[in-house]
C-alpha cells in the first residue's frame, strides 16, 4: 500500500456519512452530527475511544439526507476522506446533537463494507500515493509544468488579496512551504466552489487530473476578483474626483476674475461667494464671510464642518443687512386701522398713537419700548399686529414664555454641535427685512437657569444705545437692530426683571366689561369665526342675549379668548348642520324656510324656538338662519359652567366677598369664617401667603380690641372673642395660592358678621388693606377688581378712599351700574357692608334689649 506516504491510515475505518459538505484532505471542517448512525459513531467510537487511532474516521460525502434513512444504509460514495476528529462538542438544544471538528488526512476508497450497525465500518484502501510524484514515476515533465502553472495562479490569487490581513500573509507563506501536491485540495476548499466541484476534486485520484481540474477553478476565482476590484476602483475614482475638484478649484481661485466666475457658475460654492460679495452686509461681516468661504473651498465635502460653514454662510447671505420696508406712517390712517381692528381699549390706543406720532415727527426714535401688561386675551398681541399694519412693516412674534437659556436670545457659538442663531436673528431671517415689528410675547415668563439669564441678553437687544451693534454668538459679527420696533407683552410687571422693566414703558391693558365683550364679539369675533368656518350671516344668527349668556355662564375671564373659543365651537356645530342640510336639500320635501327670523327678537329661556337639536331630531334640513338660543347653547356647549352663586353663598353669617387681583385679571373671592369651642386658636386655610396670614391676625386683633364698642361677643357672651373659642377662616379655591394685603377689610367684615350674627349684604364686594388702628390703606388693581365685581353682578363696591383716583379709569357705563363706597377707616367699611349700617351705639341698644 502507500508505503512511501507520510500518512498511514488504518485499513478499517468507521464511516461518518455527510450530507451537505465535502471534506478534502488538508482542510478542516465543522459538521453537525444528528443522524442516529453518526450519533452512534461519535458516542461509541470518538467519546469512548482511548487511542489516537480511534479518532481517525472515514468521511463519506454526498450521502442522501441522513435523517430520512434510519434502517437501510444508503448507497455510499465510493471515495472518502480519512479524517482526524479534533473536537467533539455536544448539545441538547434544540435536539440532541454533536458538532464535530474534523481535519482531512488523505483519500481512501471503500473496498468492502464490514458492518452497517450501529454505524458503518468498512475495509478501506488509502488512495493518495504521494510518493509517486516525488519518485518521478509519472511523466514528471507534464506534472511539473502543471504544478508550476497551478502555483503561479495560486500566487496571483493570493497577491490580489489584502496582504496586510494576517490570514492572507500566512497563506502566502504556506504556498511556498507546503508540498505542491497538497495545494489543489487545500485551495479548492478555500476558494469559492460548489459541493459538486469539490466532489470532482475528491474523485480525482490521479494528481495530474486533480491539477487539471483545479486550475479552471482558480482562474475563475481570479477573474471574479479582478471584476470586483474593477468596480470598486471605479467607485473610488468617483469619490476621488469629487474630492479632487476642491484643490483644483482652489488654485483657479487664487485670484478671482470675472471670466473665471462665469466659467464656474454651476458650482454652488462659487455662487455662494458671489452672493456674499454682492450682498450688502457690513464690512466686518464681509471680511468674516470671505475668510470662511476660503476655508470652505479647502474642505472636503465629507467633513462635518463643511455643512456647518455652509449653513453659516447661507444665513449670512440671507440676513437682511440693508433691506427694509418703507414706513408709511400717517397718524390719521393709523387711528382708523386701530379703531377698525379693536373695540374699546381707548387708553392703549391713545398711547400707541402718541408713540407713532413722535416716530412720524422724529425719524429715528430712541424711545422706550412699549410693554402692554394685562390679562390674557385682551388684545395685546393683536394691537402689536395692528401697529405693524399701520406702519406697513413686517410683524414677527417671539414667544419668550419659559425661555431659560440666554442662547435662545443670543444664539450658540459655532463651536457647539447643532449650534444655531438666537430667536432675534432667526426672526430677522424669517421676515427678510431689518425693520420689522418684533413682539416679545410674555416677557414676564422668562426664567433663569444655569445656562445664563435670558433677561440680561434681552437688555442688550432692547437698549437703543447698544442694539445697533447686537452680536449674536452664532453670527459672531454685529447686526444693527436699531431699526427694529420692539413691543413687549406681559401678564404682570411683578415678575419682569427690574432692569428690563426699566427700559420699557408699561401700558396697562385691563380686562373688558360684559358690554365691551358683547360689542367685541359682534363686531370682531363672530365675523372672524364665520369667515373661518365658511359660514355667512344668512346661515347663522347669534343674538346679543346669547352672547351675554356665553359670557356669564360659560366663561369667566378678563379677556375674550374663551369667548372666542366658544363662538368657534358654535360655528363648528352650525357648519355641520349646514353641510348636512345641503346634502339633504338635494331631495327636499319641506319648504317652510324663514320662520326663524320671527323669533329672533324675543328669545328667552322659556320660549323655545327651533333649536339646533330639534332640527337634528326631525332629520330635516335646518331652517336658515340657524338661530343660536339658550337651548342650542346647551346642546353645543353643554350645561352652563358658572352659575350666579353669589347670593346663595351669602345666606349665613360669617361670609363676605372680597376682590382679588391676579395676572389673569380681577376675581371675586369669598371669605368664610366659623367659630367653635376651643382655646383661642386661629386656623387659616386656602393656601395663603404670609402677608395674607398677617392680615387675618390684624383683623382679629382689631375686632378684639373693638368688641365692646360693637357689642361683639363670643358664644358664651364674653367680649373676649377668643375666650374658649377657636376661629377658622377659609378662602375657597383652596388649590390657588393667594397672597397680598388687600383682603384685610374683607376678613374684618367676615368676622364681624360671624360675631354679630348678621348677614353681609349680598351685593357688596370690598378690597383694602387695614392697619391695627383700623385705617383702610389703598391697594392696586382697582380697575380689574371693579370689572370682576361688575361681571359677578355685584352692585356696591367698598374701596379705600385713597383709591378714588383709580375710578376715573373705569368706563362710565360700568360706573353707572355700581355704587362706590370710599372708606377711610374700618367703621365706614362695616357701615357700608351691612344693611342698616354697623353703628356701635345702635347695636348696643339693640343687643342690650336682646340680652
Ligand atoms: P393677548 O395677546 O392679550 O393674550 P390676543 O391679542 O391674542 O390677546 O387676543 C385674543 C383675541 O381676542 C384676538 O383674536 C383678538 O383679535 C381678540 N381681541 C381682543 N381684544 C379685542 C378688541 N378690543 N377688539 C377686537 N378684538 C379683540
Amino acid at each position: 500500500m502507500a508505503a512511501g506516504s507520510a500518512i498511514q491510515i488504518p485499513t478499517q475505518l468507521p464511516l461518518l456519512l455527510t450530507h451537505e459538505s465535502v471534506l478534502l484532505p488538508g482542510s478542516t471542517m465543522r459538521t453537525s452530527v444528528d443522524s442516529p448512525r453518526n450519533m452512534q459513531l461519535v458516542r461509541s467510537r470518538l467519546l469512548k475511544g482511548t487511542s489516537l487511532r480511534s479518532t481517525i474516521i472515514g468521511v463519506i460525502p454526498n450521502t442522501s439526507d441522513p435523517t430520512s434513512d434510519c434502517d437501510d444504509l444508503p448507497n455510499l460514495h465510493r471515495i472518502g476522506t480519512a479524517a482526524l476528529a479534533v473536537q467533539v462538542v455536544g448539545s441538547n438544544w434544540p435536539k440532541p446533537h454533536y458538532t464535530l471538528l474534523v481535519t482531512g488526512l488523505c483519500r481512501f476508497q471503500i473496498l468492502q463494507l464490514l458492518k452497517e450497525k450501529p454505524y458503518p465500518v468498512a475495509e478501506v484502501q488509502q488512495l493518495d500515493r504521494l510518493e509517486q510524484f516525488t519518485n518521478g514515476h509519472k511523466s514528471e515533465e507534464e506534472l511539473g509544468e502543471l504544478s508550476e502553472q497551478f502555483y503561479k495562479y495560486a500566487v496571483q490569487l493570493v497577491e490580489m488579496l489584502d496582504i496586510s490581513v494576517p490570514a492572507v500573509a500566512k497563506f502566502r507563506r504556506l504556498l511556498d512551504n507546503l508540498p505542491r501536491e497538497a495545494l489543489p485540495d487545500i485551495l479548492t476548499s478555500i476558494i469559492r466552489t460548489t459541493n459538486q466541484e469539490k466532489l470532482q476534486i475528491l474523485d480525482a485520484v490521479r494528481l495530474e487530473e486533480r491539477f487539471k481540474l483545479t486550475i479552471p477553478l482558480l482562474v475563475r476565482q481570479i477573474e471574479g476578483l479582478k471584476l470586483l476590484q474593477k468596480t470598486r476602483k471605479s467607485k473610488q475614482d468617483d469619490d476621488k474626483r469629487v474630492v479632487a475638484i476642491r484643490p483644483n478649484r482652489r488654485i483657479s481661485h487664487g485670484s478671482i476674475t470675472e471670466d473665471e466666475e462665469e466659467e464656474e457658475d454651476h458650482d454652488d460654492v462659487v455662487m455662494l461667494e458671489k452672493k456674499i460679495r454682492t450682498s450688502s452686509m457690513s464690512e466686518q461681516a464681509l471680511k468674516v464671510c470671505l475668510k470662511e468661504i476660503k476655508r470652505l473651498k479647502k474642505m472636503p465635502q465629507s467633513m462635518p464642518e463643511y455643512a456647518l460653514t455652509r449653513n453659516y454662510l447661507e444665513l449670512m447671505v440671507e440676513l437682511p443687512w440693508n433691506k427694509s420696508t418703507k414706513d408709511r406712517l400717517e397718524i390719521r390712517a393709523a387711528r382708523i386701522v386701530l379703531d377698525n381692528d379693536h373695540y374699546a381699549m381707548e387708553k392703549l390706543k391713545k398711547r400707541v398713537l402718541e408713540y407713532l406720532a413722535v416716530r412720524q415727527l422724529k425719524n429715528n426714535l430712541k424711545g422706550p419700548i412699549l410693554c402692554f401688561v394685562g390679562p390674557p386675551g385682551v388684545g395685546k398681541t393683536s394691537v402689536g399686529r395692528s401697529i405693524a399694519k399701520t406702519l406697513g412693516r413686517e410683524f414677527h412674534r417671539i414667544a419668550l414664555g419659559g425661555v431659560c437659556d440666554q442662547s435662545d436670545i443670543r444664539g450658540h457659538r459655532r463651536t457647539y454641535v447643532g449650534s444655531m442663531p438666537g430667536r432675534i436673528i432667526n426672526g430677522l431671517k424669517t421676515v427678510g427685512v431689518n425693520n420689522p415689528v418684533f413682539l416679545l410675547d410674555e416677557v414676564d415668563k422668562l426664567a433663569k437657569s444655569l445656562q445664563g439669564d435670558p433677561a440680561a441678553a434681552l437688555l442688550e437687544v432692547l437698549d437703543p444705545e447698544q442694539n445697533h451693534s447686537f452680536t449674536d454668538h452664532y453670527l459672531n459679527v454685529a447686526f444693527d437692530l436699531s431699526q427694529v420696533l420692539f413691543i413687549a407683552t406681559a401678564n404682570t410687571t411683578a415678575t419682569i426683571p427690574p432692569a428690563l422693566l426699566d427700559r420699557m414703558e408699561v401700558i396697562q391693558v385691563p380686562g373688558y366689561t360684559q358690554e365691551e365683550k358683547i360689542e367685541i364679539a359682534h363686531r370682531h369675533l363672530i365675523p372672524k369665526q364665520l369667515e373661518q368656518h365658511g359660514l355667512t350671516p344668512q346661515q347663522i344668527q347669534i343674538p346679543q342675549v346669547t352672547t351675554l349668556g356665553i359670557i356669564t355662564r360659560y366663561t369667566r375671564e378678563a379677556g375674550v379668548r374663551a369667548l372666542d373659543r366658544k363662538l368657534g365651537a358654535i360655528c363648528r356645530a352650525v357648519a355641520l348642520k349646514v353641510a348636512e342640510g345641503q346634502h339633504k336639500e338635494a331631495k327636499p320635501d319641506r319648504a317652510d324656510v324663514g320662520e326663524g327670523e320671527d323669533c329672533k327678537d324675543h328669545i328667552t329661556e322659556d320660549a323655545k324656538p327651533e333649536s339646533i337639536s330639534d332640527t337634528a331630531d326631525l332629520a330635516l334640513p335646518p331652517e336658515m338662519p340657524i338661530l343660536i338660543d339658550f337651548h342650542a347653547l346647551k346642546d353645543i356647549l353643554g350645561p352652563p359652567m358658572y352659575d350666579m352663586e353669589v347670593s346663595e353663598r351669602l345666606n349665613q353669617p360669617g361670609v363676605a366677598i372680597g376682590l382679588a387681583w391676579t395676572p389673569l385679571g380681577g376675581e371675586i373671592m369669598f371669605v368664610e369664617a366659623s367659630r367653635m369651642d376651643g382655646e383661642g386658636q386661629l386656623t387659616l386655610t386656602g393656601q395663603l401667603g404670609n402677608v395674607m396670614k398677617e392680615s387675618a391676625h390684624l383683623a382679629i386683633s382689631w375686632l378684639r380690641s373693638n368688641a365692646k364698642r360693637y357689642q361683639l361677643t363670643n358664644a358664651s357672651g364674653s367680649f373676649d372673642l377668643l375666650d374658649n373659642t377657636d376661629i377658622h377662616l377659609h378662602f375657597p379655591a383652596g388649590a390657588v395660592t393667594k397672597d397680598g394685603p388687600s383682603a384685610g377689610v374683607t376678613i374684618v367684615t367676615c368676622l364681624a358678621s360671624l360675631f354679630s350674627g348678621r348677614l353681609v349684604c349680598s351685593d357688596v364686594a370690598m378690597t383694602g388693606e387695614i392697619t391695627l388702628r383700623g385705617l383702610v390703606l389703598p391697594v392696586g388693581g382697582i380697575k380689574d377688581k371693579v370689572l370682576a365685581a361688575h361681571r359677578a353682578g355685584l352692585k356696591r363696591i367698598i374701596i379705600p378712599q385713597r383709591n378714588e383716583k383709580d375710578l376715573e379709569e373705569i368706563a362710565a357705563h360700568v360706573r353707572q351700574g355700581l355704587t362706590f363706597v370710599l372708606a377711610g377707616c374700618l367703621d365706614e367699611v362695616l357701615n357700608a357692608a351691612f344693611d342698616g349700617g354697623f353703628a356701635a351705639k345702635a347695636r348696643l341698644e339693640h343687643l342690650n334689649s336682646k340680652l
